[in-house]
């Protein structure tokens, strides 16, 4: 059966912009998910002068500036290229598909960096790998990339020691600082050579379901240290971790940001970690504290910004935020891809070309409960969805 949306399997990047329904997408994969002071101006910058000004932040811990046109494509990689921001060709800006932990301070973080810059530097010699097959460097004290995709992770044991995993698999292999990136590439070897890839496609999880057995050299017994829960805005010891709401900033507010912090950490789960800042800072479009209502909402960008898009669902998405039961949570879908939540959510409304569809406890590809719900019938009585019959 075909798909009722476009797969497209492969991520936009900088030199490999993706077409969306407000112009082109580029795609910024900072390097070890860092951006200084200087690289987030020039993105900033950037958006502003090239794009519409609105900038995403992506699942993978990167960043992405919208509305990018045919002719402003090029100018903008000149802006970004001078802000060291943009890789020398395609093939190596796709393969460097690493999320590293946001969190770790003095050892611990420097160990983080220099593993992420061994990996970097490896997977320029590395085969060719689907496009999204991606690594997870989760090294700080806390392992807090459980839930994020990665199909290689090197993560702390449960005693401060390293491991590399293939993910799907339990548990993995003992490694050092020094030799974390080339196992990691050995595992990603192994991965092709065992038939991982098919049609320019796959998952490691997947692989191993259906019976791969890893080469016993790369392969281990070492259970990674207890997986921890996504991380709530607020203080943490390196600084302030801050959300966007809907995962988008506006340039102007990246550029306050980096006025006021000595380095911004990108996170997968849609935030920043201003590094060495303590306060609010008073942006009225960043979410600041735990129980902000509109961290219980998840929308993905919907019309008119998607072209698969069958209806606009942020604007329905922010004014049902504070009637989302706390500790539930509600998903807002412009198309049953579900971009923006793969998995499932207590509440998920579905555009559909005419209504949407209510789904309980499932993806946006459940079997709804309802399929008659109009966008405006539902913001005037949200127990429709919260409540319903
Ligand atoms: S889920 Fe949203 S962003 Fe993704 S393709 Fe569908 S409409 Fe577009």
């Amino acid at each position: 059966m075909s798909s009722p949306f476009e797969i497209k399997g492969w991520c936009p990047g900088a030199l490999r912009p993706m077409e969306s329904g407000d112009g082109f997408v580029v795609r910024v994969r900072p390097h070890a998910g860092t951006l200084t002071a200087a690289e987030a101006a020039a993105i900033a910058t950037g958006a502003r002068l090239y794009g519409n000004g609105l900038i995403d932040l992506t699942s993978r811990a990167n960043v992405q500036l919208r509305g990018i046109s045919e002719a402003t494509h090029r100018p903008l990689i000149e802006h970004l290229a001078a802000a060291g921001l943009i890789d020398g060709d395609v093939a190596l800006e796709t393969r460097r598909n690493i999320v590293v932990t946001p969190f770790g301070t003095g050892e611990v973080r420097a160990q983080t960096l220099a593993i992420a810059a061994s990996l970097e530097a490896a997977l320029a010699s590395a085969p060719s790998l689907p496009g999204k097959f991606g690594f997870a460097i989760d090294t700080a004290e806390r392992r807090v990339l459980a839930l994020t995709s990665a199909d290689i992770r090197i993560e702390r044991d449960g005693w401060g020691g390293l491991i590399v995993r293939a993910d799907g698999a339990p548990t993995g292999r003992s490694v050092t600082v020094e030799d974390a990136a080339e196992i990691a590439l050995r595992l990603a070897r192994w991965f092709v050579d065992s038939g991982g890839v098919s049609e320019g496609r796959g998952r490691m999880a997947r692989h191993l379901k259906r019976g791969a057995q890893i080469d016993r050299a790369l392969s281990g017994s070492v259970e990674p240290a207890a997986a921890q829960p996504p991380s709530q805005p607020g203080g943490v010891r390196e600084g302030l971790l801050v959300g966007a709401e809907f995962g988008q900033v506006r340039a102007e507010t990246l550029e306050a940001l980096a006025r006021r912090c000595s380095a911004l950490r990108v996170t997968p789960w849609r935030m920043l970690l201003l590094v060495d800042a303590v306060n609010p800072l008073g942006i009225a479009d960043l979410m600041t504290v735990p129980d902000d209502p509109r961290l219980r909402v998840t929308a993905c960008t919907g019309a008119p910004g998607c072209p698969q898009a069958l209806a606009p669902v942020r604007d329905l998405a922010r004014s049902l935020a504070p009637f989302v039961p706390v500790n539930a949570h509600l998903h807002v879908t412009g198309c049953a891809k579900g971009c923006a939540m793969p998995g499932a959510a207590p509440f998920t409304l579905l555009a559909t070309p005419h209504a949407f569809s209510l789904i309980l406890n499932g993806s946006a590809q459940a079997e709804p409960v309802r399929t008659d719900l109009a966008g405006d019938e539902i913001a005037a009585n949200p127990s429709l969805v919260f409540e319903p019959a």
